[in-house]
This record gives structure tokens, C-alpha cells and sequence, in this order.
């Protein structure tokens, strides 16, 4: 379910198991569940997607990664992200291993690259945090 921030954006709603990701994110810390058998890191749910194991537990990730690829909107598609117009969304590999998309940010749409190196960066709206990342060096 999507809620909406007072500037107009949609924001997610934390259920019980996406919860301590987004609560991580408002502590600008981005943590991520693994599973214990062979570290693989995963978006937040119930079962590990290698092996259904529910034994994961969450762990903190540097933040640091690289742009695997990147897209820029300049057509507006989603309606409640019209003005903001253009901005690059970009799939970043992170360095412990797990691939995150997140909007582009401190750095002009024409400057972001693949391979470009970035950390993760949080924005506050409201009462949540969304995680983007920012080109470093
Ligand atoms: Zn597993």
C-alpha cells in the first residue's frame, strides 16, 4: 500500500517483516537480511529466495557500491513525481554483494555514469526516510 508525503510523493508503508529495513533507513543506516548458510543478502521478507531458509538475520551494509545501470525520467510517468523531473533512478551494486535501486542524488542526471562509485544517501520526508545514493570521490 502507497501513502502519500505533504510534497505529494508516494511513500511505502512498513509491514511487520519490511519494518526494521525502514526503520534502519530512518536511522540513515540501510540494513539488509542474510541468510546464515551461505550470506546471501535479500530484500525484505519471509524466506530466504536461495534456499526458504527463515533463519536470516539483519546486518548492516557499508552503503558503498557502484552504478550497475541507470535510467533518467524526463517524461514524468509517475503523475506525483511530475515536477521533479529529470532524475535518474540507478540499480547500485552494492560492495557486500546485494543490487538496490534508489533515485540519484546531489549530482546532475547527465553526470551519472555505470560504474560511477556512490554511497547511499537518506533523504527525511515526513516520517520516512528513503534511501538514494550520491556519487563519491
Ligand atoms: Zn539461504
Amino acid at each position: 500500500m502507497v501513502h502519500f508525503s505533504t510534497d505529494g510523493r508516494p511513500l511505502p508503508s512498513p509491514t511487520p517483516i519490511t519494518a526494521p529495513y525502514f526503520d534502519g533507513l530512518r536511522e540513515h543506516r540501510l540494513v539488509l537480511q542474510r541468510c546464515p548458510r551461505h550470506g546471501y543478502f535479500f530484500y525484505p521478507r519471509g524466506r530466504c529466495p536461495v534456499c526458504l531458509g527463515d533463519d536470516w538475520e539483519w546486518e548492516e551494509l557499508s552503503g558503498q557500491g557502484t552504478v550497475y545501470s541507470f535510467t533518467v525520467d524526463r517524461a514524468g510517468h509517475d503523475p506525483a513525481l511530475a515536477s521533479r523531473i529529470p532524475f535518474a533512478i540507478a540499480l547500485v551494486d552494492l560492495d557486500e554483494g546485494p543490487r538496490l535501486v534508489g533515485n540519484m542524488v546531489d549530482c546532475e542526471v547527465g553526470d551519472v555514469a555505470v560504474g560511477m562509485a556512490v554511497e547511499a544517501a537518506y533523504e527525511d520526508i515526513d516520517n520516512t526516510t528513503l534511501l538514494g545514493f550520491r556519487p563519491v570521490g
